[in-house]
């Protein structure tokens, strides 16, 4: 008989409690070091305290009103998000797929407005993971999500990642934009050139198209800066947010210059619950610490620091590993073995982590761990590594 609780995920037979920093205790006292931040979301780790203080407080506040009446949380989270990044204005909705499907419709809407109706194509990459409604399974273009599913969305191709020129040949006179993670997570941990990037910025400029970037997981501090793009020095036209944006509270934003913004006027798109006084509540105190200073560069230390000793890893267990990916607090192990394999044993000691596309797995821990965090995680990193040699298995036969 079916669950109860729709089967659509292969769960691990693991319930957490509760939660405290980059840590996870089961009911009956198991203890696990989160490497995976439920799918590189709980940013700010378990049971923060200006987080959940911040939740509590709205919470016995108001925590809906809906969007017909000012959401002054609403406001001040977007100003700060305004006056930290590139953007001239956001909306806040609920999700990732939610946010790029609302960033599409901003892309496709532009050009209807601006006389050129039939440019509404996307041009997306191989790799990418954009969601699971109908339009963005149809952008990630991944037979496997779309099978069975019926007629796909309209409005998407696909070529290969980080190839300018096969970027610069699907233009078509469709074309109304590009869509790009910067780093694509699903797809295995792919980080953009970063002349890539500046590329398809100047691109888009040449061909009189909107940039558009995925940056639902890459973005909100994982790479060490508020959004990933911004080590490439360009400024897109419109980005996407989730995952991290809110510590674990369900948000999405678009965040758009005000040339694609403005076109999605009152009534030509909506949310019941997007950027309701909680959502916003929880996001500010996130931005809170995200933007104290010295945060941020201490992702990047941490980054580095867990890189370094990735990459001493992966040189002592090349049976096992064959490189480390990623940037940040955002990383993967590409294995040699079934990934799915080195995540079980990682597992057994004590580390949860989340697997990846091209058999790797990934390694987002809470943007607040610390250097402790860091060498317990590598330890079981290195004891699940040797757990993993295909040589063990060989002799363990004999
Ligand atoms: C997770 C993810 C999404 C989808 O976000 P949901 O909140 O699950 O809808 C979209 N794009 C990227 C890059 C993601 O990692």
């Amino acid at each position: 008989m079916i669950p109860a609780l729709m089967p659509t995920y292969n769960r691990a037979d693991l319930a957490f409690e509760r939660g405290e920093g980059a840590w996870l205790w089961t009911a009956d006292g198991r203890r696990f070091l989160d490497f995976g931040s439920g799918i590189s979301t709980s940013s700010l780790g378990h049971g923060h305290p200006h987080l959940t203080a911040a939740i509590a407080e709205q919470a016995r506040k108001v925590m809906h009103v809906s969007n017909l009446y000012r959401v002054p949380q609403a406001e001040t989270l977007a100003q700060r998000l305004v006056a930290a990044t590139f953007a001239d204005s956001v909306f806040f909705c609920n999700s990732g797929a939610e946010a790029n499907e609302g960033m599409v419709k901003m892309m496709r809407r532009a050009m209807h407005e601006t006389g050129r109706p039939e440019r509404y194509r996307v041009l997306c990459f191989e790799g990418a993971f954009h969601g699971r409604t109908l339009a963005m399974l149809a952008a990630t273009g991944k037979e496997k999500y779309l099978h069975g599913f019926g007629p796909q969305v309209d409005g998407f191709d696909h070529v290969p990642f980080n190839n300018l020129n096969a970027v610069r040949d699907a233009i078509g006179p469709q074309t109304a934009g590009i869509l790009v993670e910067p780093v694509q997570g699903e797809g295995g941990i792919r980080t953009a050139h970063l002349q890539f990037l500046r590329d398809l910025r100047s691109t888009c400029d040449e061909f009189g198209l909107l940039l558009g970037l995925d940056e639902v997981q890459c973005g909100m501090g994982r790479t060490g800066k508020l959004f990933a793009h911004q080590w490439a020095g360009i400024e897109p036209d419109v980005i996407s947010a989730a995952k991290g944006i809110a510590g674990g509270f369900p948000m999405g934003a678009i965040l758009a210059k005000e040339h694609v913004a403005k076109y999605l006027t009152a009534g030509s798109h909506g949310t019941t619950f997007g950027g309701n006084p909680l959502a916003c509540a929880a996001a500010n105190a996130v931005l809170d610490v995200m933007l104290a200073p010295g945060f941020l560069d201490e992702v990047t230390r941490k980054g580095q620091v867990l890189w370094d000793a990735l990459s001493a890893v992966v040189r002592e267990e090349p049976e096992v590993f064959e490189e480390v990916r990623g940037a940040g607090l955002i990383q993967g192990l590409k294995c040699v073995v079934p990934a799915g394999e080195v995540q079980a044993a990682f597992m057994a000691e004590g580390l949860l982590s989340v697997s990846a596309g091209e058999n790797v797995v990934r390694l987002v821990p809470p943007l607040v761990l610390t250097d402790a965090d860091i060498a317990a995680g590598v330890a079981m990193i290195r004891r699940g590594a040797a757990r993993c040699r295909p040589s063990l298995a060989k002799v363990a036969a004999k």
